[in-house]
């Protein structure tokens, strides 16, 4: 395994259509290996291909409960319902935080590292991670749902509200 480098906004990767992944073979899992090593060290919730230069529909998201990586490959969101608002950030654009709407709950459809298609349901910050991370393949970034990066300010108040709930 290997770290990959994380490229951050401004790089066009971040803003291709990626191709979906039609070959389930070593040079796949390669990568699947490297980018869980690459978001471990980052201690990042979710991470997609085209974030490490590769602009292949895969990504990884890791479960609130587990805290183990799913690895998703050619994923869809076929299902979603409510909403949420809440605070969201993301390795390529490094210590900045946005207040996004989601939706609530959400079902993906996808395939794993040898091709076998899945169903996973995800709701709260597995939701808002399949979310994100899926929009990463088509060349989108959480910042285009945005009007501001929070400041130091409005980050500490919206921590300390969430820690007194
Ligand atoms: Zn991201």
């Amino acid at each position: 395994m290997a770290l990959r480098k994380i490229v951050e906004v401004g790089d066009e990767c971040l803003n291709k259509v990626c191709r979906p992944v039609t070959e389930f073979n070593p040079h796949l899992h390669q990568l699947l290996d490297d980018m869980a090593e690459t978001l471990t060290e980052a201690r990042g919730a979710g991470l997609a291909a085209p974030q490490v230069g590769v602009l292949r529909r895969a990504c990884l998201v890791m479960d609130e409960e587990t805290e183990e990586y799913l690895e998703l490959i050619n994923p869809e969101i076929i299902d979603q319902r409510g909403e949420q608002t809440g605070l969201e950030g993301c390795l390529s654009v490094p210590n900045k935080w946005g207040i996004v709407t989601r939706p609530a709950w959400v079902r993906v459809r996808a395939q794993d590292r040898d091709g076998a298609w899945f169903e996973v349901e995800g709701t709260g910050m597995n939701a808002r991670c399949f979310c994100h991370e899926i929009e990463h393949l088509d060349g989108h970034l959480y910042t285009e749902h945005i009007d501001h990066f929070l400041s130091e300010d409005e980050l500490r108040e919206y921590l300390e509200a969430e820690e007194e709930e």
